[in-house]
């Protein structure tokens, strides 16, 4: 599949999501002029502890564009959908059918249903929903069936019931860990805000921070791609060789079982540019 343009659509749970888990990723296939499709399922309006949610909204889209633009990638689509309601319906599933199909990708990625965050494992069930149903003609028929189906992945996460995620595809993050840095930083209201907020944390002077300070803030969450690297050591080795034992991050993935399948060889490199 390397000589020719592949395509990759990622759902995620909220504005933020897509760039965590697979920015890295996506800014060196975009690059390599792969289309990437970031979709964010929920539009983010619950993230925070004084904005209203109509503004945050509008906040974290503007976030969102500015974060695709600094990785390159084609599209940053955010579903009209509150953060903290997202649900399994028919409804939201027919949604993500039309939105597959529309955009016709070789790859589509989302969570695992066993994560802390009932809209990660909502937007994971709808994408799994979506899988067999996409190959049906009279499911949505007014946006045709593609001629090649997708092959489906779950990104990382830390949850280990009832198993860790299996890394089946690794790709190395410690030499993009600077744009991701990028990335993350443009979700302000989340990573300087939000989240430290949530965890208790004192709250950072983003203005007073230089770029090595806020880069260096947002290791607390880039840390987390150090146990990705872990679990998948040997697919690591598998793809870099003996340069593998001294990769630090990656961003890994894992093949699902609910749609077209190629052999691990051949998942192990889908995301490499
Ligand atoms: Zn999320």
């Amino acid at each position: 599949m390397s000589d020719k343009q592949k395509r990759f659509l990622i759902f995620g749970a909220h504005p933020d999501d897509p760039d965590l888990l697979f920015g890295g990723t996506a800014y060196r296939l975009a690059q390599a002029g792969h289309a990437v499709k970031f979709v964010s399922m929920t539009n983010g309006n619950s993230g925070h502890y004084s904005m209203d949610k109509e503004a945050l909204a509008v906040r974290r889209a503007g976030e969102a564009q500015a974060s695709a633009k600094i990785l390159g990638i084609s599209e940053y689509e955010i579903f009209p959908l509150n953060d903290g309601e997202l649900e399994p319906t028919v409804e939201n599933r027919k949604r993500v059918i039309r939105c597959i199909r529309k955009f016709r990708p070789d790859v589509v990625i989302s969570h695992r249903t066993c994560d802390y965050h009932p809209d990660h494992r909502a937007a994971g069930q709808l994408v799994l929903d979506a899988a067999y149903l996409l190959s049906v003609p009279l499911t949505c028929p007014e946006t045709p069936v593609p001629d090649n189906l997708p092959i489906f992945a779950y990104t990382f996460d830390r949850f280990t019931r009832p198993a860790p995620i299996r890394a089946d595809a690794a790709v190395e993050m410690d030499s993009v860990r600077e744009i991701k840095c990028r990335a993350l930083a443009c979700h302000r209201s989340q990573f300087f805000e939000w989240l430290p907020y949530g965890d208790g944390l004192e709250l950072p002077d983003f203005d007073a921070m230089d770029w090595p300070a806020r880069c260096a803030h947002l290791d607390r969450w880039l840390k987390r791609f150090e146990k990705a690297a872990e679990l998948g050591r040997e697919t690591l080795r598998q793809i870099y060789g003996d340069r593998a034992a001294s990769i630090r991050t990656a961003e890994v993935f894992e093949q699902s079982d609910y749609s077209f399948q190629v052999p691990q060889e051949e998942f192990a490199r889908l995301f490499l540019p």
